[in-house]
């Protein structure tokens, strides 16, 4: 009989460690809507953005199965990115990582490309607005840990969760990746975007309210004459997650990033099918550097550096 009990309990405990490390299941029918017709019919009223160029500044390593369930032990690099677009006659800057001082903080911190940051930071200041995909460290941190840090949260648009987000988190006394903090003085600075599901904020650039892996997290949309690109934030962590498609194993996504694991996959099948019916959609989720290096080589935008191995 005790083998028995014995055995149900091993059973349990492997089916339980299966579980926590695979991914939650794709939906068939996503709920969440990418509504690509709607943004490229808005890019065609709006106007086109003119040009996108990408910032890398850091690198990270984690094992691939930390950004995708199952996919092994072998090490994934992690680049961390700012996408500058110019449109309208104006620059707006998209997510701006931390500082090198704060690199520690990432998992797997791996090199800080101290010279390219100030190159980052000239962004900053030239740029008209700022928007950000989510409040993460490592997508917001160059902007109250930045050079000015006034001047850059008086010209930052926050959607409300982000806004509310950050007045929750105040400044952390243990920072970490997820919470690096936006002081109060500087928060009451920024500015709102449009409470919308979507909405064009330039011409040709759409932000897309996505909330899953924070709860203001948001895709941007990017149409230029000759391309099209939805900046995934960290709704994807890299291409694998869409080739394989499978998103990061329960354990990670509900117990250590914290963030809706449900919403996330779902967000997820929703991308998959969309770029399934429009081949030519260029996916960047942020901390893919070969996704950004292809879309460098295919003429969509411009890497500042070149990559760096
Ligand atoms: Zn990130």
């Amino acid at each position: 009989m005790k083998w028995r009990i014995l055995a149900a309990l091993l059973l349990i405990a492997g089916s339980g460690g299966i579980w926590a490390f695979s991914s939650a299941s794709l939906p068939e029918n996503p709920q969440f809507d990418l509504p690509i017709e709607a943004l490229r019919a808005g890019a065609s009223d709006s106007g086109y953005a003119d040009s996108v160029t990408v910032h890398i500044v850091a690198k990270a390593e984690l094992a691939h199965f930390i950004n995708t369930a199952w996919n092994g032990f072998d090490p994934e690099q992690r680049f961390y990115s700012a996408f500058e677009v110019r449109t309208g006659g104006e620059t707006i800057l998209i997510d701006v990582p931390h500082p090198e001082r704060l690199h520690a903080l990432v998992p797997g911190a791996r090199d800080y490309y101290t010279d390219r940051y100030p190159a980052l930071q000239q962004a900053v200041k030239r740029s008209d607005r700022m928007v950000i995909s989510h409040v993460h460290g490592d997508h917001v941190a160059g902007i109250p840990y930045g050079d000015d840090p006034e001047a850059a949260a008086t010209k930052t648009y926050l959607n409300e969760a982000q806004f509310a987000a950050f007045e929750e988190m105040g400044v952390p006394t243990e920072p970490n990746i997820r919470e690096m903090g936006f002081p109060a003085a500087l928060l009451a600075k920024t500015k709102r975007l449009d409470n919308a599901p979507w909405q064009f904020i330039a011409p040709g650039v759409a932000v897309i309210k996505a909330p899953g892996h924070t709860p203001g997290h948001q895709i941007i949309y990017i149409a230029t004459r000759e391309h099209e690109m939805l900046l995934l934030g960290d709704e994807v962590w890299t291409m694998e997650n869409i080739r394989l498609e499978r998103s990061r194993p329960r354990i990670i996504s509900k117990y250590i990033v914290e963030e809706d694991t449900e919403a996330v996959v779902d967000i997820l099948a929703a991308i998959i099918k969309t770029k399934k019916s429009n081949p030519g959609l260029i996916l960047l989720p942020s901390h893919d550097e070969a996704a950004i290096v292809a879309a460098a080589k295919s003429g969509a935008l411009t890497l500042l550096n070149a990559p760096a191995n």
